[in-house]
Order: structure tokens, then C-alpha cells, then sequence
């Protein structure tokens, strides 16, 4: 990195917030350890104008800039390249949440908030910000909305795009868009926010947002259920639906080996149903009282017993019992990290579509893969399975990875795709999965996203080699 580039960097954040010695690990290496790049300099500006002075210094400098927050993401989108060139602009410092308008039922908070600490500043003022994901204790608002995130709660408040009204965002150039509109309403022209949403950082620098409150639910009961099958989960989500409207605000699947690998890693939490092939966390959020939330719901797992759809069920009786159920559902990615190598997919299907995708696509893997298992669960509420193949067991995981990945990935997609899916349902495409995009998008539509990223990114300096 060359001298006269540190030299703005300092000038511009200060010279305490600018790295380049040490153990930079933190920023270098991602969470699943597939990722570990060099940075030139990791930089963490305190404010939007110091970010827009660092944008403006590598600009000059024609040096490419990886935005990161948490660091929680999993397509390798906020680790530099191995060379060393990349300034890594970390928006850590940039927590402030800037003000609540409860009338209007807004939230304008900076990019480096916790996700957390955003629900916090919500529920402290008796409201919600329903955006909920296993990783919210250290991913940030940047990280959330450059990714779309999505979550727990989708089912009924939409992914991370749906709870943003507006954003503060530095341009590629250096300059700083003020787009924090807290209106519900605006159609004066191109909707520039729901550009950089979802961009992966590859179009600009977010710096802060304006998010969407809700009131908070009087009672959120949550309940587990096993069933025999995928396809009648699928009809308890309909059933569900049907019994309990808006209210029912998540809807989560967990095949027989996902919580056999929780068991196995966290033997301590506890598990309230027998082991089924399906278990499905249902969460009924109402704004009256418990009692009649929970008789609803009963009446709900009872009509479910009734018609064959579930096994068994239990209606979590206190706040503590209903976490202790959610916390098997997050415990799934630690519980495979804890296991060793592993290939995620994060995919989209119509609901319709699932359960003959997951019966053709787990009988296609494990005849070409003997050994291999098989993680599967996610957000069925939202047609979004976290389909993963853990590598055969006792083998060698990296060499398995290295010889099968782009194999699996094939049979795992060419399905996905066949029956009107996405490759990428919430985690983004990144540096993971960069060519399979290029493989499989429209070529009228990578056109069209080109040509918006040579607009806004005429230098391409903005996370480079992302996306496309
Ligand atoms: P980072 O990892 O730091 O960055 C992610 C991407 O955004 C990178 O491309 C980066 O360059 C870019 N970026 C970050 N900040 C900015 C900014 N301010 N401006 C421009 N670009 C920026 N994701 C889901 O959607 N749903 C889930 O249920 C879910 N569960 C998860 C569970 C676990 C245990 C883990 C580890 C991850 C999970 N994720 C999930 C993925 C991840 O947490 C989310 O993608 C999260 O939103 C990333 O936030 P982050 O701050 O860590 O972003
Ligand atoms: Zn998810």
C-alpha cells in the first residue's frame, strides 16, 4: 500500500483506526474459516464524513475498498484478496443508534449497529424491529441490509429490504446521499435504495438507515411439532395459515440428522419432543391476551394430530421453554461447524416445490456420494431451505470439498433451478457463488446489472470481484 494512501487514511480517520500490523484475523479471516485474505490497510472510520474522506482517498488512488461488518456473512463477500492491495473498511465504530419517531413508527440507526442492539432500542420503547437471525449478537444493520437478509421472521414482516425506508449512503465518488426519508410513501422517481440493498457492498458504502417498528406483540407462543414427512409440513403450514393469519410469524423445518448434530454437539439443551424425521418450530405472535393466543394455537396442533399432519406436538408454557426451542433451531449452524467441512446452500423454492426437490435431491446425493449426510432445515414458511451436505464422516473433509464441491453444487442447482428456484434465498452471492450467477442468470438481466454497476462504480473499486 502505498505511503502517500496511509498518509490519507490517517488524515482522514485518524491514525489509530488505520491497521496494518498485528493480528488482523478478526478482519481477515471469515466465519466459516474458508475465507483469508490480506489487507493493505483495515480502516474504521467514526463517522459518514470520515467515511466519505477514506472513499474519497482510495478513489484518487484507484485502490478497491471491502466494506465489513460483523463478519458473520457466508459467501466470502467482506474478506480481501489474499494480495494485499484492498483497504478493508470496517464500519464497526459507526453504532450510534440516531433517533426514534414513535408516531411514526421509525428507527434511524448507523451502519456498525448490532443487529441486537437495534431490536433493543425497539423493544425499550415497547416496540419491534422483527428482523431476527441466529447471528443478530454480532452482525450489523450494513451487513443485514447489503445482504437482504432474512431470518426467523419473514413469514409475516419480509426480509431485511421490506423493514428499510430509506438510506444514508456514500457513493463510490465520496459523496454521501442523504436518502433516510422515513415516508411509507415516495414514488419521485428510480428507487435508489432498493439498488444498494442487496448490493453486497459492490455500489456504495451504507452508512446508516431509516428502519420500520412495529408495535410489540402482547403474547408470542411458540411451539414444536414432529412430523412423519415434509410434504404434510407443507400442509401444516397451510392449516396454519389458514387458523392463524398474520399472526403466525414463524414457521421453521428441521430434518431428523440437523437436530441429531445439535444433540451431539450441545447435549445439554433440551430436546422436548422424541426424535422424528421432521420437526417443525411454529411461533404464533397475537396482540391480545396469552390465554386466548395459546387456545388458538392448541386448537391449531390439535386439528393438525387430528388429520395425520403431526405425531406429536408441545406448546412451550413459559418464555424460557419457547427459547429453549428456538435455541435447537440456532444451534444447527454451530452444531455443523462443530462437525467439521460442510457445503451450504441457502435456496428458494416455491412452497409447493419442496418436498419433491428435497425427496429427488437426497436420493441423487446420497447414490453419488455414499456416506454423505445430509443437513437440511430452514425457513419453510418462506420456500428457504438450508440444504447442506456434511462430508462423509472419519474422511478427509477439505479433499472431499476440493474434489466433489462443484459436482454437488451442480446436482443441488440444476434442481433448484428446474423447478423454479433460487441459488441464493438470503446469504447473496458473494465471492462463493459469483460464477454460478454468471452461469445461471439471465443474460438480459447480468446486462442490466452491469451496466447499473459501470454507473455507479465507474472505477470499480467498490468490493470488487463480488456479485459479478
Ligand atoms: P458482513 O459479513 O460483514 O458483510 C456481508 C456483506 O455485506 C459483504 O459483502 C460486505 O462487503 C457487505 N457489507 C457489510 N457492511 C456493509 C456496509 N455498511 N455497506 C456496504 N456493504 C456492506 N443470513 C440470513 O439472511 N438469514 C439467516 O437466518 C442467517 N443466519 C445466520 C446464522 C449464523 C450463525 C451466521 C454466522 C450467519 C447467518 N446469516 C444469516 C448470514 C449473516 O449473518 C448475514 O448475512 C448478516 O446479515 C451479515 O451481516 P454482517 O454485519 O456480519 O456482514
Ligand atoms: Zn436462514
Amino acid at each position: 500500500m502505498k505511503p502517500e494512501l496511509l498518509a490519507a487514511l490517517r488524515a482522514a480517520v485518524g491514525p489509530t483506526q488505520v491497521l496494518t500490523e498485528g493480528d488482523l484475523s478478526a478482519y481477515e479471516l471469515d466465519w466459516r474459516r474458508r475465507w483469508r485474505g490480506r489487507a493493505g490497510a483495515v480502516v474504521r472510520p467514526g463517522s459518514t464524513a470520515e467515511v466519505a474522506a477514506v472513499v474519497r482517498a482510495c478513489a484518487a488512488a484507484g485502490t478497491a475498498i471491502v466494506p465489513q461488518g460483523g463478519n458473520t456473512g457466508l459467501v466470502g463477500g467482506g474478506i480481501p484478496d489474499p494480495s494485499g492491495s484492498q483497504v478493508l473498511l470496517s464500519l464497526g465504530r459507526m453504532n450510534r443508534i440516531r433517533g426514534v419517531d414513535t408516531a411514526n413508527l421509525t428507527l434511524v440507526a448507523e451502519a456498525g449497529c448490532v443487529l441486537q442492539s437495534v431490536q433493543q432500542a425497539a423493544a425499550e420503547r415497547g416496540l419491534l424491529f422483527p428482523l431476527s437471525l441466529a447471528a443478530e449478537g454480532s452482525c450489523t444493520l450494513g451487513g443485514n441490509l447489503s445482504t437482504n437478509a432474512g431470518g426467523t421472521q419473514v413469514l409475516r414482516f419480509g426480509n431485511a429490504r421490506e423493514l428499510c425506508l430509506g438510506l444514508e449512503v456514500v457513493t463510490a465518488e465520496g459523496e454521501v446521499w442523504d436518502g433516510l426519508s422515513g415516508l411509507r410513501k415516495d414514488n419521485t422517481g428510480y428507487d435508489l435504495r432498493d439498488l444498494f440493498i442487496g448490493a453486497e457492498g459492490t455500489l456504495g458504502i451504507l452508512t446508516a438507515a431509516t428502519l420500520k417498528l412495529f408495535p410489540a406483540p402482547r403474547a408470542r407462543v411458540t411451539a414444536l411439532a414432529a412430523s412423519p414427512t415434509l410434504a404434510r409440513c407443507v400442509e401444516l403450514l397451510g392449516l396454519a395459515q389458514a387458523r392463524l393469519g398474520a399472526g403466525l410469524t414463524a414457521f421453521e423445518v428441521m430434518g431428523r440428522f440437523a437436530l441429531e448434530l445439535v444433540e451431539r454437539h450441545f447435549p445439554a439443551l433440551p430436546r422436548p419432543l422424541a426424535p422424528a424425521p421432521w420437526a417443525v418450530l411454529l411461533e404464533f405472535s397475537a396482540s391480545d391476551d396469552e390465554d386466548s393466543a395459546r387456545a388458538a394455537f392448541e386448537a391449531l396442533l390439535a386439528e393438525a394430530l387430528d388429520k395425520g399432519l403431526i405425531d406429536d406436538a408441545a406448546l412451550a408454557a413459559s418464555l424460557a421453554q419457547g427459547q429453549a426451542m428456538w435455541q435447537l433451531r440456532e444451534s444447527i449452524p454451530l452444531a455443523q461447524a462443530a462437525e467439521g467441512v460442510n457445503i451450504k446452500h441457502d435456496i428458494a423454492l416455491p412452497v409447493s416445490a419442496v418436498a419433491a426437490f428435497v425427496e429427488a435431491t437426497d436420493a441423487a446425493l446420497t447414490a453419488q456420494y455414499p456416506g454423505a449426510r445430509i443437513v437440511n432445515f430452514g425457513h419453510l414458511g418462506d420456500g428457504n431451505l438450508h440444504y447442506n451436505l456434511q462430508v462423509p464422516e472419519g474422511g478427509d473433509g477439505e479433499r472431499f470439498l476440493d474434489e466433489n464441491e462443484p459436482a454437488v453444487n451442480r446436482i443441488v442447482f440444476d434442481a433448484v433451478v428446474a423447478r423454479g428456484g433460487s441459488i441464493s434465498a438470503e446469504h447473496g452471492i458473494g465471492a462463493l457463488k459469483r460464477d454460478e450467477l454468471a452461469a445461471r442468470k439471465s443474460p438480459v438481466a447480468l446486462a442490466l446489472m452491469r451496466r447499473i454497476k459501470r454507473a455507479l462504480d465507474p472505477q470499480g473499486l467498490m468490493n470488487p470481484g463480488r456479485v459479478l
